[in-house]
């Protein structure tokens, strides 16, 4: 039997469900949809689309390693998927679809629609559960609800946790030619193309395999200590990677047990630690789909969303700019403008600082960084946006307020990261650059900072003290 495979945010023959259940059952012809409308409606920037483009050329070398050709199609919006597949299928006599399912709202439903459509035509569609370890639905509270917490979703995520879960997919063996070519992959209009600094991420899962074999020589044993710290090369930079499905996280989760004497939950206190964030990928995706008004642009705290955010044209483009006058913010706005990436730690301190010191609508912020990041993913950039503006699961609670130079203090101590993105300051001694005096600021033509620090918080605070109570 011939099968279509639909890829979309999976882009990689090893270790992939869909593509090894399809190839079990005969040979296979592969399809990219590509709807550059649907995305940027949907906020995917420039960053974003270049490193997916590249992805996909990867991927069409990579199929046609194992005699599989890759099939492309620009559409205006995925509403046309489910009759541009149906012609594909019909076109190369294929009696089956397989994809990988993906959870946020929107991608659930044009998933619908297409295996609506495929049953009605007499065909068969599989959706596969494929991104992370458990289907949403599958690890639940002792009262039948989705987590809502973090620990308690990662302690049954452990102990819950099979052989079978993680066992890597087959990459399907070559194939005979088939008497059919593979589409080039038409470049991106010029608009669309990426900043200097984004497109150095290089594509494809050869690239990010590579790059987890090189966090794991090097980084993970120090990383319990190291992640925390932007200007040191720490974390794994892997994240454009399993956004777009460069890589799995069976591989991730295999090459760690492999690391760590076969477990994930103790041992090396590195390994240890780079799993629990493996995890909060896997909850937010859970989260979003067992909370689908977060994919709504809703709160999931519903009374924060009588929350009276501040309308400051001026304040947000100061923070866009990198020009709040707080160095460790705007070195972190750099950041993400420049690389198309931007450290945990300053996501969190940078996404805190609009959300509470601006008080600023987070959903600005969330959107921002969509149109900005190379690793864009909704469930997680919701998420994190949530967490740190007070009104997600598990959210830090409202009053707990980073002040951003503490955390510039404790997490740049040598002021390295600033000097690096804001090199007005690197003159400074380093103690100086989290927060230059005034004749300092001056000088150099930094800013002053737009809001004190101490009236910001309490302007926050009394926000959230005037809304209605959560229960
Ligand atoms: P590592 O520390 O090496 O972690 C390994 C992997 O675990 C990451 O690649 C990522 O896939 C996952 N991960 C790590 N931390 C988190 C987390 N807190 N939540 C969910 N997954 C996590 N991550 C994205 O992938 N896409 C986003 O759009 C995104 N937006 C964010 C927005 C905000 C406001 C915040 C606070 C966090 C956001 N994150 C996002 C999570 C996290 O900041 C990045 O995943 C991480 O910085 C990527 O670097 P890394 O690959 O070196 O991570």
């Amino acid at each position: 039997a011939r099968s279509l495979v639909w890829f979309r945010s999976d882009l990689r023959i090893a270790d992939n469900t869909a593509l090894a259940a399809a190839a079990r059952r005969g040979t296979v012809v592969a399809v990219f949809l590509r709807s550059l409308p649907h995305w940027q409606r949907h906020g995917h920037g420039a960053n974003k689309l270049d490193f997916w483009h590249r992805g996909v050329v990867a991927l069409s070398e990579a199929l046609a390693g194992i005699g599989i050709p890759l099939l492309h199609r620009d559409i205006d919006d995925f509403d046309e998927a489910p009759a541009q597949l149906l012609t594909i299928a019909r076109e190369i006599g294929a009696s089956a679809l397989h994809f990988n399912r993906e959870y946020a709202l929107d991608e659930q439903r044009r998933d619908h629609a297409v295996v609506d459509a495929f049953r009605q035509a007499g065909l068969q569609a599989s959706g596969h559960h494929d991104s992370v370890a458990y289907a949403p639905g599958e690890l639940l509270t002792g009262k039948g609800d989705f987590y809502a917490v973090f620990t308690p979703f990662a302690r049954a995520w452990h102990r819950r946790l099979s052989a079978a879960q993680l066992a890597l997919r087959d990459t399907p063996e070559p194939q005979a030619p088939l008497p059919l070519s593979a589409d080039p992959i038409p470049p991106l209009p010029k608009p669309a193309q990426a900043q200097a600094g984004a497109r150095q991420w290089p594509a494809g899962e050869t690239a990010a395999a590579d790059r987890l074999e090189r966090f794991l020589r090097f980084r993970v044993r120090h990383y319990a200590d190291q992640r925390d710290f932007p200007a040191v090369a720490g974390t794994s930079e892997l994240s454009p990677y399993l956004a777009l499905g460069m890589i799995s996280h069976r591989q991730c989760l295999q090459a760690a047990l492999g690391e760590n004497d076969g477990s994930l939950a103790e041992g090396d206190a590195g390994i240890v630690s780079w799993v629990s964030e493996l995890i909060w990928r896997e909850f937010y995706q859970h989260v979003a789909a067992g909370f689908p008004r977060v994919c709504r642009h809703r709160a999931f705290q519903r009374h924060t969303e009588a929350l009276a955010w501040r309308d400051s044209e001026d304040d947000f483009a100061a923070w866009c700019e990198g020009r709040t006058g707080y160095p460790i913010v705007d070195a972190a706005m750099r950041q993400l403008v420049r690389r198309g990436w931007m450290h945990n730690r300053l996501r969190m301190v940078a996404a805190m600082f609009l959300s509470k010191h601006l008080l600023i609508d987070w959903r600005r912020g969330e959107a921002f960084f969509m149109r900005h990041l190379v690793d864009g993913e909704f469930c997680a950039n919701n998420g994190g946006w949530q967490w740190a503006a007070s009104t997600g699961t598990d959210a830090a609670p409202y009053f707990r307020i980073f002040n951003p130079t503490t955390q510039s203090r404790r997490f740049d101590p040598e002021g390295r990261f600033l000097a690096e993105y804001l090199p007005e300051l690197a003159g400074l001694a380093p103690r100086d650059r989290h927060a230059p005096s005034d004749t300092q600021r001056a000088s150099t033509g930094y800013p002053l900072p737009i809001v004190d620090h101490k009236a910001a918080r309490a302007r926050a605070l009394a926000a959230f003290k005037a809304l209605p109570p959560s229960h």
